[in-house]
């Protein structure tokens, strides 16, 4: 389906990095979703610097459906910001992120559409159940979520990925968050409008391994708890404060004895204990305030969020989410 870029209604985007066995399975069940829906309709597939031949396959379909668009980004940045180069081309008036592993069931999308019609802003995919997934990224998914969900002002729901329909305004109110350091079930959630959820069943990765491994998880958690929460930040300050408050006590307690009882030098193990414990609080409160001002270190170098390489059936005059 060819049409103008005011026309389009509906943007698919699809980050795919090493993705080649999926793609195939991917644009039949997509396509074949689509052309029932009778909407004009366009595919945007970010390529998140593959090594395999995903970009060759990517450029095939593109020269059979024009409506099948393709970024091709410099190198691996990530699934967030190749998300986020995807939102930055995307012209529909609802945009649909969708994972290329067929995760996401794209026969939602009918779904999805209809609540969009009956007038909501974000409708979000929350699963109903997690399949293929250990009991171990079970148990860590829960842990955070309940954390984030204990320190953030903004309550993130959980169990929600990326996989939701945005109306175009929620896209331009995300173009105009500058940070580098994209958390986007965050600022999904940040920047509010009229939301409504379905219930789906995640289904096992289609072919092909995740991406993710338990220390790309942690430091995505990191992202997520610095990016929408101050707390433990803060939290030193009460918990010095409090030692403080007990080292007084303590301290006042042996200068009495002291006085009273006269020198009294045995004490190394609780002189040790104090000395490695609270050793020990200072450099995790040292290490937090790290990974706050690596953080901030991160935002000031304002450089660009990604690097396109080429396009294919799109124009490179858009306005990208970093200027
Ligand atoms: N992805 C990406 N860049 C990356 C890693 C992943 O664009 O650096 C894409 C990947 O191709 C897939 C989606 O992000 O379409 C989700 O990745 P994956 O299935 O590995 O994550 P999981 O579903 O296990 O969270
Ligand atoms: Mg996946």
């Amino acid at each position: 389906m060819n049409s103008t870029p005011e026309r389009i209604e509906l943007s698919i985007i699809v980050p795919v990095y090493n993705e080649s066995p999926n793609i195939d399975t991917l644009f039949n069940r997509i396509l074949s979703v689509l052309n029932e829906l009778n909407l004009t309709y366009e595919i945007i597939c970010v390529d998140d610097g593959s090594r395999d031949n995903t970009l060759m396959s990517l450029m095939n379909y593109h020269l059979r459906y024009s409506s099948i668009k393709v970024i091709s980004l410099s190198r691996n940045f990530g699934k967030e910001i190749a998300l986020s180069a995807g939102l930055d081309y995307a012209q529909g008036k609802a945009i649909i992120p969708i994972d290329a592993d067929l995760q996401d069931p794209p026969e939602l999308i009918g779904e999805l559409i209809a609540k969009w019609r009956e007038g909501y802003d974000i409708v979000y995919c929350k699963r109903r159940s997690r399949q293929g997934e250990t009991w171990l990224k079970q148990l860590t998914a829960d842990v955070f979520y309940r954390l984030i969900s204990g320190i953030s002002p903004i309550p993130i729901p959980r169990d929600t990925g990326d996989f939701r329909l945005l109306d175009q305004r929620v896209v331009t109110a995300l173009k105009q968050m500058p940070e580098r350091n994209r958390f986007m079930k965050g600022l999904f959630a940040w920047v509010g409008f009229k939301q409504t959820e379905i219930l789906y069943d995640r289904s096992p990765r289609y072919k092909g391994i995740t991406k993710w491994n338990y220390w790309k998880l942690w430091n995505f958690a990191l992202d997520g708890i610095t990016s929408f929460s101050l707390v433990p930040l803060k939290v030193w300050s009460y918990l010095g404060l409090i030692l403080s408050l007990l080292a007084f006590i303590y301290g006042s307690f042996l200068i009495l004895r002291t006085l009273i009882l006269g020198i009294d030098v045995p004490g190394y193990a609780s002189l040790m204990v104090t000395i490695l414990f609270l050793g020990g609080v200072q450099l995790i409160s040292l290490g937090i305030i790290g990974e706050y001002l690596g953080r901030v270190y991160q935002e000031v170098k304002q450089r660009p969020l990604y690097l396109v390489r080429e396009l294919y059936g799109l124009s490179p005059n858009r306005i990208p989410i970093s200027s």
